[in-house]
């Protein structure tokens, strides 16, 4: 059940939740609402940083650090491994090769239009513009179909995806990041969410960093279930593949297999490539970089610096050769009168490098 008496601490807009306005650490301004944030709570293990813990050390105008934020494996997975996701993810990887030795022209039909369904519409689009920024508005059945897609994706709840994200946007190489390449880029790249967390942490989690979603009963339905879905779909891929054409191995292995693997990829070069490889147009407090070729993986998410930069934009690509492919998506929907109060007006004043 929600506590909704602790889901007061982040500001509210019309669109859902400003993460510009989330508590950044004590005292600090917001880069983009000019708004001061009050303290944090206390923490219980440098894990959970920022859903407890004070952080009185990082200002905004802080020095880039060098040293690792988590200083040792033993704190990095302080309740152990988390098996089943190690598990899935091998099995993903191997599927993704097997996938080779059953081609068919089905199979990579699949792929391709799922690729942009769950990445595109479902990542980049629902979770990551819709849900974690408000950078548009969408009807509420909209909402929830953009959720789905997401979960299609199988990286996580639109919760857990949202709270992280969030979380990132607000610690961003600083300690308490869930993925700094401070940490090493692997720990950035696809480490960072091998820990077990407990229930009570993912609970604290979703409260302090996504606590408009948290509210949402149907969004904690949707987490509660979340597992089912990627499961869901490869039967369904297998069974529809072998009922209709007898390529139920090709549309398994290549619709879902090497499909989520090269999604997985292109997401997680956005945590780890873009904050160590790329060029700057603003000057940010993170490592923040603008790479073209995670830009054209990850359907414009690439334009990682521009997005640290002004968080709420709909469009990630601000230059002309900045090429955004999910910003061309939600022009659609605005033409379409699907996409409201898109926030698509780039800065006047120049904050270029
Ligand atoms: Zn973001
Ligand atoms: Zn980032």
């Amino acid at each position: 059940m929600a506590h909704d008496s602790e889901l007061t601490d982040v500001a509210m807009t019309d669109s859902g939740c400003d993460v510009s306005t989330l508590h950044r650490p004590s005292g600090l301004v917001s880069h983009e609402t000019g708004l001061r944030t009050s303290l944090l709570p206390l923490p219980t293990d440098r894990r959970s940083l920022g859903e407890t813990a004070p952080l009185t050390k990082a200002q905004r105008t802080r020095p880039e650090i060098s040293h690792p934020v988590v200083p040792s494996l033993k704190t990095r997975f302080p309740h152990g491994v988390n098996w089943p996701n190690v598990g899935w993810m091998m099995l993903m990887n191997v599927g993704a090769v097997a996938a080779f030795w059953h081609f068919s022209w089905i199979g990579l039909v699949t792929l391709v239009v799922l690729h942009f369904v769950t990445a595109c519409l479902g990542v980049t689009l629902g979770y990551h513009r819709l849900l974690t920024h408000g950078s548009l508005v969408v009807p509420a059945p909209v909402k929830y179909f953009f959720s789905m897609c997401g979960m299609l994706s199988a990286e996580g709840s639109p919760l857990f995806w949202v709270a992280t994200h969030r979380k990132h946007h607000v610690l961003s190489d600083q300690e308490g990041d869930p993925h700094s390449p401070n940490d090493g880029f692997w720990w950035a790249h696809l480490l960072w969410f091998k820990p077990r967390d407990t229930n009570e942490e993912l609970e604290a989690l979703f409260k302090r960093w996504a606590p408009d979603m948290y509210k949402d009963p149907v969004q904690r339905m949707l987490h509660r279930f979340f597992p089912l879905v990627p499961i869901g779909t490869g039967v369904a891929l297998f069974a529809v593949g072998e009922y209709f054409w007898g390529l139920g191995w090709s549309c398994l292995l290549w619709g879902m297999f090497l499909r989520t693997t090269l999604a997985y990829h292109s997401t997680w070069f956005v945590n780890s490539a873009t904050h160590v490889w790329g060029y700057r147009n603003y000057e940010t407090t993170d490592r923040s970089r603008n790479l073209w070729w995670v830009a054209l993986l990850s359907y414009g998410e690439g334009w990682h610096n521009n997005h640290h930069a002004h968080q709420r934009l709909a469009r990630h690509g601000h230059k002309w050769w900045e090429v955004d492919i999910t910003y061309m998506v939600i022009r659609v929907l605005k033409v379409l009168g699907l996409a409201k109060q898109v926030q698509d007006r780039l800065p006047e004043t120049s904050h270029s490098a």
